[in-house]
């Protein structure tokens, strides 16, 4: 692992499996907790140590690390679908977004900037100006989720790096190997030694060590609802920044386009199997066109290729591991028995689980409450806007939703009463660009990514305000 600019071993290791067909692809040293502290430590000192990291600095190392990203872009696809469940196209997908969200992280590092203030707007303030910047923040802990390994590693590396912060990663333990390829690309591009840190092992086992640490000052983390709450639990008074999950919504209405909400809704439900946070679990669609579309959907998933995750035909490949495919066909049978009605799919062979689109599901069932994090949808009948509305907000959860419409007036309806932190009108809940604010309400998270976005919320800012002799005017 990268450990303050060396790499290094551990006595104990773990074996990455390739979920398809569980071959081990790499060991992978599992840090212990004091190599741990040790690494939090070693951060703080470089940060300490280079108290002003110049921004021009920063631009390169990142744009450098990006070049490295572009250059070996094969083989960062390779491994992101080698060790994760992404179909190589997927992955390769994945790898391209990753090199935008540095060179973004790039631009953006220009950009940190404060404003003035007119202290004189304040009776007995006069003779006073001053102005704020922000301020590098210290050590971030980013804590990553298996399903985007590159590209989410990225996404914290890249700003808080821009932000001049110091940052320790420890990526899923089932997906370390892209987030130490993206080590390799800074150690390439000159990091400062200490500035960045990728430690492996178990999030159970080393989490409370890293995110108690009292150098670290902010925990980002994108991950579950659980590992979320333990973290909240033992960071203590710490900055977090919590991008969890969701079931998102999608609203289809009598005045949709038929095949583009078809098509959309279908490849946000299935992509990455769909392991995605943003990914289409729930629609509702108005009760003219629900006929038509559900035909149309099923259609359309049937045709989609299940298999082998390297070959360039692939649609969808195997779930993260087979427990959970396990996981998920249970959810489904739970949902049938309650008198859920399968269209497609519904069967598993290990790690893989068919594209499935379910029916009449009781909104009691596990499968239409809870994130499902596998490739199934449900479909639902709705008489109105307004009944859809109140369907996709009686959830714990609030990160995207979609809504089909040709009508202004129905889509601001949407904006307006959907309880979520993106409305995406004519895209599914799948939409996304890494340079938007990302991010959820409710059990979703708290804060916003987006590289200029987690900038702000990895900086903090200092006020300065001169006390002058002369009188002050502008
Ligand atoms: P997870 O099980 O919560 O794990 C995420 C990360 O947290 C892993 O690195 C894990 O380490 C670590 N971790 C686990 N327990 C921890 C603890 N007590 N303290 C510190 N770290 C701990 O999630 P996942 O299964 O990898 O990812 C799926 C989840 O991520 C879904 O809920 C999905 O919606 C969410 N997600 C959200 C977004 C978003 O932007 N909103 C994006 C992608 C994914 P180990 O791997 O060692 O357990």
């Amino acid at each position: 692992m990268y450990a303050l600019g060396d790499w290094v071993s551990q006595e104990e290791t773990f074996d990455v499996m390739d979920p398809q067909n569980n071959e081990v692809i790499a060991v992978v040293p599992k840090a212990s907790k004091e190599t741990v502290r040790s690494i939090i430590d070693g951060a703080e000192e470089a940060f300490k140590a280079i108290s002003s990291w110049p921004v021009h600095e920063r631009i390169r190392v990142i744009q450098q690390a990006a070049d490295y990203v572009e250059q070996h872009h094969e083989r960062f696809a390779y491994t992101i679908a080698r060790e994760g469940s992404k179909t190589i196209t997927e992955a390769r997908g994945e790898a391209s977004r990753a090199i935008q969200t540095l060179r973004i992280s790039a631009e953006e590092a220009r950009r940190v900037k404060g404003e003035t203030i007119n202290f004189d707007q304040r009776e007995g303030s006069e003779n006073r100006t001053g102005y704020y910047f922000r301020f590098p923040i210290g050590v971030v802990a980013a804590i990553t989720p298996f399903n985007d390994p590159l590209n989410l590693v990225a996404h914290k590396v890249g700003p808080a790096l821009a932000a001049g912060n110091a940052v320790v990663v420890k990526p899923a333990t089932v997906t370390p190997l892209s987030a130490l390829l993206l080590a390799e690309a800074f150690d390439a591009a000159g990091v400062p030694r200490g500035f960045l840190s990728v430690v492996t092992g178990s999030g159970r086992e080393l989490g409370d060590e890293l995110v108690s640490h009292p150098a670290v000052k902010m925990v980002s983390f994108t991950g579950g609802s659980s590992a979320g709450d333990r973290i909240a639990e033992k960071a203590g008074r710490k900055k977090l920044g919590m991008e969890l999950g969701s079931n998102s919504p999608v609203i289809v209405l009598n005045d949709a386009d038929l095949h583009d909400a078809v098509k959309s809704t279908v490849s946000g439900a299935f992509a990455a199997a769909g392991q995605n946070c943003i990914g289409v679990q729930r629609v509702f669609i108005q009760d003219e066109l629900y006929e038509d579309f559900t035909d149309l959907f099923v259609e359309r998933t049937k045709e989609l290729q299940t298999g082998d995750k390297l070959s360039e035909w692939t649609d969808m490949g195997p779930l993260i591991q087979e427990s959970e495919a396990e996981r998920v066909e249970q959810w489904v049978n739970e949902a049938v028995e309650a008198g859920a009605v399968i269209l497609q799919g519904g069967k598993r062979n290990g790690a893989f689980y068919e594209p499935t689109v379910l029916a009449n599901v009781p909104h009691s069932c596990r499968v239409y409450y809870e994130e499902i994090f596998g490739p199934v949808v449900i479909l639902e009948k709705t008489a109105s806007l307004q009944e859809a509305v109140t369907a996709a907000n009686d959830v714990d959860y609030g990160l995207h939703a979609g809504i089909f419409t040709s009508s202004i007036d129905h889509a601001f309806y949407a904006v307006h009463h959907l309880h979520v932190g993106g409305v995406m009108v004519n895209d599914s809940s799948d939409y996304r660009i890494d340079e938007m604010p990302f991010g959820g309400v409710k059990q979703s998270g708290l804060g916003r990514e987006g590289v200029a976005h987690a900038i702000q919320e990895m900086t903090e800012p200092r006020v300065v305000c001169f006390k002058l002799t002369q009188p002050w005017s502008v």
